[in-house]
């Protein structure tokens, strides 16, 4: 039987609790997840690709069912270039739902194979999202609850620590 690849696409900038707990279920339905991180995003990023990757993968470690890679272009082209079938996207408020919509409905558009999956948010992390992190760490609050101890560390040397203005 072949195996089931999803690709989880996103900017990571930077990856959070929430991506994680998206990642640890994917993997109780696929055998294998790509990690795939945007490198046209439009958004302007904190973090360069490399360091948002160094990231991703000391917190993830050696798990060989799950890799880290970059991609530009169509995702669709990607995703098959992966041998993956399936476009793995988190959903938290209704707020998330217009845009993935857009987009889950111009990839089927652009390869009908190509199917995305959505998982909804689990409850602690309903309101997290690497942008509201980047604010309030930038503010000197304290994200650690949020975002694994390399992100964090690295939130801190741009920012500084918590509290401290
Ligand atoms: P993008 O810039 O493509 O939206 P993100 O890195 O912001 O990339 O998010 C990647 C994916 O992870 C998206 O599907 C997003 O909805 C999902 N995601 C982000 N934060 C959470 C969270 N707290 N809970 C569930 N899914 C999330």
């Amino acid at each position: 039987m072949s195996k089931r690849i999803a690709v989880y696409p996103g900017s990571f900038d930077p990856i959070t609790y929430g991506h994680l707990d998206i990642i640890e279920r994917g993997l109780d339905v696929f055998d294998e997840i790509v990690i795939a991180v945007a490198r046209n995003s439009e958004k302007k990023s904190l973090f360069p690709t490399e360091e948002r990757i160094r990231h991703i993968k000391e917190t993830i470690g050696d798990n060989p069912r799950v890799s880290v890679d970059t991609f530009d272009g169509l995702l669709v082209d990607y995703v098959v270039s992966k041998g993956a079938k399936v476009i793995l996207r988190g959903l938290r408020a209704v707020s998330d739902f217009e845009y993935e919509f857009q987009i889950a409905q111009m990839n089927h558009n652009l390869k009908n194979e190509i199917e995305t999956l959505f998982m909804m948010t689990s409850v602690p992390y309903g309101y997290l999202s690497s942008s509201i992190v980047k604010e309030v760490a930038s503010l000197h609050g304290s994200v650690e609850s949020c975002v694994p101890p390399v992100v964090l560390q690295a939130l801190i040397e741009k920012f500084g620590a918590p509290g401290k203005a």
